[in-house]
């Protein structure tokens, strides 16, 4: 929504804006945005609607201005109020990974990496940098909400990543949430997944 706010406001200037970094800790909470704002129109076309979740089987999905008034959710539920959007917001990728490459060898260069706690630097710098993947979704999926949909117990989270990446589908950890992963693997797929390897 901040970034979203922030694009707005440059287009009607003639800008466009892209996230370098995009930090969020929930002690406070902190929200932290850097962009980088460049003339003109955005090269890739623009990251900026609206996000379509259904309560019903948990899917997300983007919507653009113009589909607003004919959403639906591939698993057909005919309950509208199981829909909820939010938006208009910033749906791209939160982070450059360029960028952070460079602030992780700065990083190490000053000597902030490799000691005790300084290693949290490390550990969520490269952490940012695997969520950058453009082919994640955006948002995050919750490991308790995969489990309690799938009605299980949660398997590890580095399982259930490996077997999400087996199936073809881009992964990564969140900075945001420990215990919950970026995909672009849909929910009902990630369901599946999660309830074979309870099976085996
Ligand atoms: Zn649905």
């Amino acid at each position: 929504m901040l970034i979203g706010g922030a694009i707005r406001e440059a287009s009607v200037l003639g800008y466009h804006v892209s996230p370098l970094f995009s930090y969020y800790s929930y002690h406070g909470p902190v929200f932290r945005v850097l962009l980088r704002v460049n003339r003109g129109k955005p090269p890739h076309g623009m990251h900026y609607g609206f996000i379509c979740y259904c309560d019903s089987c948990g899917n997300s999905q983007p919507i653009s201005w113009d589909k607003l008034g004919q959403m639906n959710c591939p698993c057909g539920t005919n309950a509208p109020d199981s829909l909820v959007v939010c938006g208009p917001l910033w749906t791209g990728p939160l982070h450059c990974a360029d960028y952070l490459g460079e602030m992780l060898s700065l990083a190490g260069e000053w000597g902030w990496l490799g000691n005790g706690m300084k290693n949290d630097i490390e550990k969520l710098l490269n952490r940012m940098i695997n969520e950058s993947d453009p082919t994640l979704s955006f948002g995050y999926i919750q490991l308790d909400e995969i489990a309690s949909r799938a009605k299980v117990n949660s398997p590890p989270i580095l399982t259930i990543m490996s077997a999400i990446e087996q199936e073809g589908y881009a992964v990564s950890r969140s900075h945001i949430s420990n215990n919950a992963i970026k995909t672009n693997c849909p929910m009902a797929e990630c369901i599946r997944i999660v309830k074979e390897l309870r099976q085996l």
